[in-house]
């Protein structure tokens, strides 16, 4: 059986992926399929929170997703060509030879290919760690975190996938959830290669449509098939029915605004299972119905 991959994406922060993602990996996990959440937004994960918390690690790995360079100041003959050919201006002059701001480095290894006597090696740079943890509410999330300043978080978001592919074929896992990070960068990218469907989920301001507009432009470069949920619809409706249209994407649902959302993220709860008879409830069921039926 494939695995079925769901991103939840906004192409802008703010607009409730996480929310959306969440309760929809909740809803799956209680309709009797196997999941597996997977939080691709590296640089503030949270969905793990979302779901509950962790109630206990299931795995934890460093990763490694650069190499910065080594000077061998012995071999060093101070010619400056590697400083020369730093676009990025990671390396400056010092008394045994060129001394490396490892902030700036970007990794790519120009500088060794320049030096003329082999004084520059590379080595493997921690970025970020990865996880998989089952919530308390018994879902698996897989989940990454990059480091302080880390680089190449689109890297993290490919191999947290690859990870939750490989785990998923052993456990007869039926659906991917991953919860995108914000915007349109490397990250999400990484997110949406390979996906069977991308949620867009959209706010009603003209920022959310903007920014969702730029998500589609990368959707249907990567020919992946979107629909819209249409988020807090009722504090401008008219201009969400708009946006829709402008978007060109079938609706797949419309959830309106409730502070209770706000308590559900502060209990860490679902709002399916905090408030299963609410409207904002009866609205994500019927949205998360109607993509099932999509799906079949
Ligand atoms: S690896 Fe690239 S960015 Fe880093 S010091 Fe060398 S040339 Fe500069
Ligand atoms: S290119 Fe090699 S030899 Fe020249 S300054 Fe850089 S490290 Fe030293």
């Amino acid at each position: 059986m494939s695995i079925c991959e769901i991103v939840v994406a906004s192409g802008k922060g703010g607009t409730g992926k996480t929310f959306i993602a969440s309760n929809l990996a909740y809803f799956l996990a209680k309709s009797n399929h196997n999941v597996i959440a997977i939080d691709a937004d590296v640089e503030a994960p949270d969905l793990l929170l979302a779901l509950g918390g962790a109630k206990g690690i299931l795995w934890k790995n460093e990763y490694y997703g650069a190499e910065v360079p080594i000077i061998d100041y012995k071999r060093c003959m101070k010619c400056w060509k590697c400083i020369e050919a730093c676009r990025f201006e990671a390396l400056r002059k010092g008394e045994r030879g060129p001394i490396v701001d490892y902030n700036s480095c970007e990794g790519l290894g120009v500088c060794g290919l320049v030096c003329p006597v082999d004084a520059i090696s590379f080595k493997p740079r921690r970025t970020g760690l990865l996880y998989a943890a089952y919530s308390s509410l018994d879902i698996l999330v897989i989940t990454g975190e990059l480091d302080l300043g880390g680089k190449n978080s689109g890297r993290l978001v490919y191999e947290l996938k690859r990870k939750a592919y490989d785990l998923g074929k052993k456990l007869d896992v039926e659906y991917l959830i991953v919860d995108a990070a914000p915007g349109i960068g490397c990250p999400v990218i990484s997110s949406l290669v390979g996906a069977s469907l991308l949620i867009i989920v959209v706010e009603p301001t003209p920022q959310s449509i903007k920014g969702a507009q730029r998500l589609l432009t990368l959707a249907k470069l990567l020919d992946i098939r979107s629909v819209l949920v249409l988020n807090k619809y009722d504090l401008n409706p008219g201009y969400l029915g708009k946006a829709a249209s402008l978007l060109g994407v079938p609706v797949l649902g419309k959830i309106r605004y409730d502070e209770m959302v706000v308590s559900a993220y502060t209990s860490m709860t679902p709002i399916l299972m905090l408030a299963p008879g609410s409207a904002v409830s009866r609205e994500l069921k019927t949205t998360f119905e109607r993509l099932m039926g999509l799906l079949t």
